[in-house]
């Protein structure tokens, strides 16, 4: 399957850059992971949004969900204009569920609330939750196509949790939201480039993409710390490009 990255960024995006999304292709189903501001434009450099089989949200903060406000009135116009027959499925954690309610918009969303305990099953894709802690409810995200497989942590600061859900992973897309140096009051919410680059190594995981950069750091000090902890492939998920698994 391939993954692309169409935003890494949060909680903001630099100029010219998008926050979290990432449109996972397996030939016969075209799913997107999360939905960040930016995102949905940089969608279609790449598929026709009638071709998407499903919308997942890892959780509803705005840096990942920001964009689904907007595919609302596309995925309404195209059924209008009879260019899309059935409504875009949005799967997403029911919690908070003011954020949840929101991303409501007549017929043409269907929106899902995500069930942790069953696996969800789209054309060949096969998919899992695992719930990690973080501001707000958020699920660390599984998909499995013909034998491999690839873990997407969302936003977390839970290290073993992670590590146990990515075990044997052919490939982690981590979040590292912050470096070690970075205030310990604003690393409740997120891990830090050498957390992820440690859930790696824990893993046993194949490859290690990392994601969610603030805007004004150089993106070679995340790899920096993650490297110090974690000797497997690693690069920091760019946008615009893709990933064979
Ligand atoms: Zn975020
Ligand atoms: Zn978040």
């Amino acid at each position: 399957m391939k993954l692309t990255v169409l935003g890494n960024y949060g909680p903001y995006p630099k100029a010219g850059g998008a926050c979290s999304g990432f449109l996972v292709d397996s030939g016969d189903a075209k799913i997107l992971l999360d939905c960040g501001n930016g995102v949905l434009s940089r969608l279609q450099q790449y598929i026709d949004i009638q071709e998407l089989d499903a919308v997942i949200l890892s959780h509803l903060h705005s840096d990942h969900m920001g964009d689904v406000m907007i595919l609302r009135y596309a995925a309404n116009i195209l059924m209008l204009k009879r260019q899309m027959d059935s409504p875009i499925k949005v799967y997403a954690p029911a919690d908070p569920l003011e954020e949840f309610e929101r991303l409501r918009f007549n017929s043409s969303i269907e929106l899902i609330e995500i069930q942790p305990t069953a696996k969800l099953t789209i054309s060949s894709l096969n998919i899992r939750f695992k719930e990690v802690q973080h501001g707000c409810k958020n699920y660390a995200i599984s998909v499995e196509h013909g034998g491999r497989r690839f873990v997407y942590s969302g936003d977390t600061n839970s290290v073993d949790e992670l590590a146990e859900f990515s075990r044997g992973a052919d490939l982690l897309l981590c979040e590292a939201g912050l470096l070690e140096r970075d205030e310990k009051q604003i690393r409740a919410m997120h891990l830090t480039a050498k957390e992820a680059g440690g859930i790696a190594a824990a893993a046993g995981v194949k490859r290690l993409l990392l994601t969610h950069f603030q805007p004004d750091m150089k993106l070679e000090s995340y790899i920096k710390e993650a490297s110090s902890v974690y000797n497997g492939i690693m690069e920091f998920a760019g946008e615009n490009k893709s990933y064979f698994i």
